[in-house]
């Protein structure tokens, strides 16, 4: 059957080699056997059900959440000479009805389906008595309840599987899976666990920047003035900050579009189309814009403030470079956007349990931009990847600082953390240290600790920006969501006792800080 898979690869698609990971893939379907494939973005998932549609016998169902995409995929394929068309909450009710005789008739290899539909009682019906080749579920991520884009709908689909007379194999196929939701995504469409098609999650052509207090308008202003052709995308948190950034580059006359959830539908999809086809050079967006956006060009990511998490943030970064051309991903870091996603959550109508779990994967992003090592190390390692070795081209790895010994100043803050009771947050543990005058340092008594101005003559800001390192280090743990708590961790022990030590960047000294702005 793979020699059969191959050949239809090079006759439809014109290409002569699978991928990583997609004979693999092909070989559990081809064995009848159900498997969850994890590829980054761009890695050629749609070959994986595409190929064997052509080559088992019966219809291969497609659940997708990407309404929009569905025509364009459909159209392409019908291109390629593969008979597919799609059922969603776009078409009218008489088209619904011609496409499911056609199905019924067995006019088309492939059939793309909304997740929604699944929640009309008589759409499964359609299938219950059909041969059917495979299920493959795109986006599987959105099965789990850990993931960030969980959708009720998608639990319809162990109810479609078994109303069929015939098991198919399970195609379950999703770009960010953290070890629990993968965990999740198998047990739910019941994949054997052992059956997982890993490839790496690195795109060796992003490079990934953190920038910390740099202004905002200045560098995207002088970012395109380096960059005039590049196309790009600015994420922004806020549909105020996306109309005002916006407003901003069409004064300095960018061919900017825009994308948020509070424009409707027509406008939203003329900027979209305009970015796709190259008559804009930049969009500027919330996190509503790029779901499915198919735009292999796009040089540039730039989030003028942090995400709610790393799934995010990586989804997001990696819809540049899909080309395998260098591409840039920056991050504006400013720790005032650390309240608005708090703030987000909070206000969301989550359950605590789930807020919880929010709050942790905010932590890890913020960790991100605190970390001292190489940021697509932290992401890969992130996603559950075990071997994996500097990129040398993030900013992490870009800045040569030399590494200081501060298993010092780390005693310092873990004994005053550990005297305070761990019941603070780093504000109040900085201030103690610096031996700060605030009228709270007497009312509560922080003024008779041992550790009251330890480390007098630092600024309380340093202060907090060495916490926020040891955060990131995973030495010390916050706890608890809007205003979290300092914990100590089983790492703290032996910094203390000297036996482990703590090392660190040294600092910058203040003239090298102004030349991280390229122009000076
Ligand atoms: P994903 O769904 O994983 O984001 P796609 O399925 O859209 O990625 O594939 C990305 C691109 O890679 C497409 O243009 C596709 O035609 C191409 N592609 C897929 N498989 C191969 C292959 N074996 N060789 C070369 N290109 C491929
Ligand atoms: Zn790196």
């Amino acid at each position: 059957m793979l020699t059969q898979a191959k050949e239809k690869l090079h006759t439809h698609f014109g290409y002569t080699q699978f991928r990583t990971g997609q004979q693999d893939i092909m070989d559990y379907l081809f064995k009848g056997e159900s498997t969850l494939g994890i590829m980054p973005t761009g890695g050629g998932k749609s070959v994986c059900y595409q190929i064997p549609s052509l080559l088992l016998d019966g219809v291969t169902i497609v659940i997708s959440p990407l309404i929009s995409l569905m025509k364009d995929q459909v159209d392409e394929l019908s291109g390629l000479g593969i008979s597919a068309t799609f059922i969603n909450s776009s078409l009218p009710y008489d088209e619904v009805q011609t496409r499911i005789a056609g199905i019924r008739q067995g006019d088309y290899q492939l059939v793309y389906v909304a997740p929604e539909r699944l929640e009309s009682p008589g759409f499964a019906a359609v299938f219950e008595q059909l041969p059917i080749a495979l299920i493959a579920v795109d986006e599987a991520h959105c099965l789990s309840q850990w993931g960030h884009d969980f959708r009720p709908s998608y639990l319809r689909i162990p109810e479609l599987i078994n109303r069929l007379f015939q098991r198919p194999p399970i195609l379950a196929l999703t770009a960010t899976a953290t070890p629990e939701v993968a965990q999740d995504i198998t047990t739910i469409l019941g994949i054997p666990s052992s059956n997982r098609v890993q490839t790496g999650f690195e795109r060796d052509n992003l490079s990934f920047h953190v920038l910390k207090g740099v202004d905002n308008d200045r560098y995207i202003k002088d970012y395109l003035v380096r960059n005039p052709s590049a196309s790009g995308i600015i994420y922004a948190a806020t549909r105020k900050e996306v109309e005002r950034i916006y407003a901003r580059l069409l004064k300095q006359d960018i061919r900017v579009g825009r994308y948020h959830g509070g424009m409707n539908a027509d406008q939203r999809r003329d900027f979209q189309e305009q970015f796709v086809y190259d008559q804009l050079q930049v969009m500027v967006a919330t996190n509503a814009f790029g779901m499915g956006i198919n735009k292999s060009n796009v040089r540039f990511i730039i989030h003028a403030q942090m995400p709610r998490n790393i799934e995010s943030y990586y989804q997001e970064a990696g819809r540049s470079g899909r080309d395998g051309e260098p591409s840039e991903c920056m991050l504006l870091f400013d720790a005032q956007d650390i309240r608005i996603q708090q703030f987000l959550i909070d206000q969301s109508d989550m359950d605590d349990t789930r807020k919880k779990q929010e709050f942790k994967k905010l932590q890890s992003m913020i960790n991100y931009c605190h970390t001292e090592g190489c940021l697509q190390e932290y992401i890969l390692q992130y996603f559950g990847e075990k071997q994996t070795t500097p990129c040398g081209k993030c900013s992490e790895c870009a800045d040569d600082r030399s590494i200081a010994d501060v298993t010092k100043d780390a005693q310092m803050v873990l004994s005053c953390i550990h005297r305070m009771g761990e019941r603070f947050g780093k504000t109040m543990v900085a201030q103690v240290l610096v031996g700060s005058k605030n009228r709270k340092m007497s009312e509560m008594n922080f003024d008779t600790l041992s550790t009251y101005g330890l480390m007098k003559g630092k600024g309380q800001k340093d202060v907090i920006q060495f916490i926020d390192y040891l955060v990131a280090s995973q030495i010390l743990r916050l706890d608890g969501g809007g205003y979290p708590v300092l914990k100590l961790t089983e790492r703290c022990l032996p910094i203390l006792k000297g036996e482990s030590k703590v090392f660190r960047k040294e600092a910058r000294a203040p003239k090298e800080m102004s030349q991280e702005d390229p122009l000076f």
